[in-house]
């Protein structure tokens, strides 16, 4: 170590919470101020390990990072010096501690029980990862992996940390090589697992806590295990007790048959659903045969409110099957219009001529066969302008059809 970096305090002390220092330098950037001290307790982000946050003298510090083996505090202003005062944010630290320490007896496990790599390790503010080298995953394979690992927790093992030189490096069965050179530091979970690491670690194992992974997927060619250790582990068990009771007192059963009454329910909802959409359209050729009887002309229209585009379009073709009609049915999804019009074949109508005049008036997209068009548009309000225009239409373009087939039948267009 030069003589101008850093003293690392918590290389040997990672409880060491406050400290006094002294400014070696100080710089600006942007709106903040990095600070170099003399010794420091505060951990710079590295090696998956987010940075401490904490306090120098009563003054915020939002990041701590290392350049080129320079530590920088960065505050939101400058302070005088030449001593400051530093306390650390502990239960940021100690949380930490506990889900990296718990990543290298994981990783170990990983290794352990089936040779498998750990090729990065991400700590975030909710969630740790490991991403590992294995083409699949079950729940099997993570509760072994699970079990040797809380076992290696409860023996509360001793975690040391070393420096090693180069020359003495081969005598460490270390679980990966150092990416850096010179003096190695390594961190010991007692005759289970060597890792190059400047992480900050729990004296014992069983500060740990507990290692619980929560979920994994594939990604790459890999499978990525998230995980929770210590009080993370505790919160996550509290919210999913939490989850548990409430179910329990929903469904009204006991913890181990929720599985069965959740699957039970939605089979019944499943059921239920078929039986509503066939008594829907049971109501729906009803409402059509009426709607046919009551029919002033040929040209039947209407707009709904609460209809799905699925039920009004089952109504229209219901309603040109009781005649020779033609039909222009909406209904509001949203704050849009949704549109469908049909006609009975034997009027001989072909409704694509009607589809820029529809997509025009509505502001809308869509299309269909030349018996039947469905539109979506952004106009809910032109409906009846809509009705008035293709009425017009009808009778510029087919009035043969309208004196054939809608005078027949004593349904003329007004
Ligand atoms: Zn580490």
């Amino acid at each position: 170590m030069t003589n101008d970096s850093t003293i690392r305090i918590y290389y040997d002390d990672p409880y060491q919470i406050e400290f006094t220092a002294r400014i070696i330098d100080q710089v600006k950037q942007g709106d903040n101020w990095g600070l170099v001290l003399d010794r420091t307790c505060f951990y710079p982000e590295s090696g998956g390990q987010p940075a401490d946050k904490g306090w120098l003298d009563g003054v915020q510090v939002i990041y701590v990072s290392e350049e080129k083996d320079k530590i920088f505090h960065w505050v939101t202003q400058p302070l005088p010096g030449p001593q400051v005062k530093g306390k650390i944010d502990w239960s940021r630290r100690f949380d930490h501690m506990q889900q990296h320490a718990g990543q290298h007896v994981l990783s170990q496990s990983f290794y352990e029980l089936y040779q498998a790599e750990t090729l990065s390790f991400h700590l975030g503010e909710q969630t740790a990862s490991v991403e590992i080298d294995l083409s699949q995953a079950s729940y099997e394979l993570v509760q072994r992996v699970e079990e040797r690992a809380n076992q290696i927790i409860f023996e509360n093992r001793e975690i040391k940390t070393y420096f090693v030189s180069p020359s003495n490096l081969h005598q460490i069965p270390l679980r990966k090589p150092p990416k850096k050179t010179g003096d190695i530091r390594v961190v010991e979970v007692d005759k289970f697992d060597y890792s190059a690491c400047g992480g900050t670690h729990p004296r014992r194992t069983g500060e740990i806590g507990l290692i619980k992974i929560t979920r994994w997927e594939k990604i790459r060619q890999n499978i990525r295990f998230e995980f929770v250790c210590g009080r993370r582990a505790l919160a996550d068990y509290q919210r999913k007790t939490m989850v548990t009771r409430e179910l329990v007192s929903l469904l009204n059963v006991h913890q181990e048959e929720i599985k069965e009454s959740v699957q039970k329910t939605l089979a019944q909802v499943k059921q239920i659903r078929k039986k509503l959409n066939k008594a829907k359209e049971e109501l729906s050729r009803y409402q059509a045969q009426e709607m046919a009887s009551q029919a002033q002309t040929f040209f039947i229209t209407e707009y709904y409110q609460d209809k799905t585009p699925e039920e009004v379009k089952f109504l229209a073709r219901q309603i040109i099957r009781c005649g020779p009609y033609a039909t222009l049915l909406a209904t509001r999804v949203g704050g849009m219009i949704h549109v469908v019009m049909a006609v009975a074949d034997e009027l001989e109508i072909n409704l694509r001529e009607f589809q820029s005049l529809i997509g025009d008036i509505i502001k809308g997209k869509g299309g269909g066969s030349p018996t039947l068009l469905e539109f979506r548009g952004e106009k809910p309000d032109m409906f009846s302008q809509l009705v008035k225009e293709i009425t017009q239409n009808f009778k510029k373009r087919y009035p043969n059809v309208l004196a054939e087939k809608g005078e027949k039948n004593n349904l003329t267009l007004t």
